[in-house]
């Protein structure tokens, strides 16, 4: 059993972070199972270097050590970083290609919020499917004009998954996923390509995160049946963190950031503090790792959002 955490270094840490870190560890040690970490750190933009070796020196700081740990590396060697990863990212892109799944797709920003169909339920928009037949004489002309992103063509269907927290999850591909992007126009491979071959090549087969990514398993279990990868990860999402006013937890909450953290608790009150937010523990008290890896019970995690008082 592998699981693993994958983080974007786009800024410290906060709680939210954390807890996907250290309930993704514990779900993968309660079953003597590794733990791995992988810097998803795609968005060149988005994510510094300071971000990510600050990143490893608070895991570290909470007594979270992965088994790919490299100490002559400052702690982790550079084939678990995304940024590093293109050649295989190449290699899956190129097959899908070749299977005839991809197109360009030329769309702006207004072109997709004037015809993309809204999702029901999360917001998120489905393509339309404008750019799926343009003739090449069309292409030809749009490329002069801008360089296209691609998308992979979705079938027609349904697909299903179980969740080992919140059981079955049922999709409509078209009505709720439609095309996706898997290659930006600037070049940069999307999250949904990047993860499916990274979790696949790295042998990852258990995924622990935030059930926001529960719409996403759609998009990366249709990527695992296109790149015929046959073993499929076990996927197990989190109950959210929300602030007080019912927002997901981000790194504008100062207070619930790393640095905030450590000035105001140990690190074995921050592991007891995380077992008690999920539902592991009855009551706030200290916890040693190993403590926590008894105490974790997949039985026990909450269901519903959690939200979190303010930590001043
Ligand atoms: N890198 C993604 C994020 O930080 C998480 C990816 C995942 O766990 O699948 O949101």
């Amino acid at each position: 059993m592998r699981g693993r955490f994958a983080p974007s270094p786009s800024g410290r840490m906060h709680l939210g972070n954390v807890y996907s870190a250290l309930l993704s560890y514990l779900s993968a040690k309660k079953t003597g199972g590794e733990w791995i970490l992988r810097i998803e750190d795609l968005d060149r933009q988005r994510c510094k270097k300071e971000y990510s070796s600050q990143l490893i020196e608070d895991l570290l700081w909470l007594g979270l050590k992965w088994d790919n740990f490299s100490a002559s590396e400052g702690g982790l060697s550079g084939e678990f970083y995304q940024s590093n990863r293109d050649s295989f990212y190449i290699r899956a892109f190129d097959l899908l290609c070749e299977k005839g799944l991809v197109y360009d797709c030329f769309c702006t920003r207004a072109d997709l919020l004037s015809s993309s169909a809204p999702h029901a339920s999360d917001g998120k928009s489905v393509y339309s499917g404008k750019c799926r037949n343009l003739s090449e004489s069309e292409k030809s002309l749009l490329y002069s004009v801008r360089l296209p992103a691609k998308r992979i063509i979705v079938e027609d269907r349904t697909c299903s998954f179980f969740d080992g927290h919140y059981g079955n999850q049922n999709c409509d591909l078209s009505r709720d996923l439609g095309d996706f992007i898997i290659r930006r126009s600037d070049g940069n491979f999307s999250y949904q390509l990047a993860v499916v071959v990274d979790d696949a090549l790295m042998g990852v087969n258990q995924v622990v995160r935030g059930r926001d990514l529960i719409s996403s398993t759609f998009n990366q279990l249709y990527l695992y049946e296109k790149l015929d990868f046959h073993q499929l990860p076990q996927f197990f999402h989190l109950p959210l963190l929300l602030s007080a006013d019912g927002r997901r937890l981000s790194k504008r909450d100062k207070d619930t950031d790393m640095g905030f953290l450590r000035e105001n608790f140990t690190s074995e009150q921050l592991i007891g503090k995380i077992l008690f937010l999920c539902g592991c523990l009855e009551k706030e008290e200290k916890l040693s790792l190993e403590e926590a890896v008894s105490a974790f019970d997949w039985q026990k995690v909450k269901k519903e959002d959690v939200v979190i008082e303010s930590q001043e």
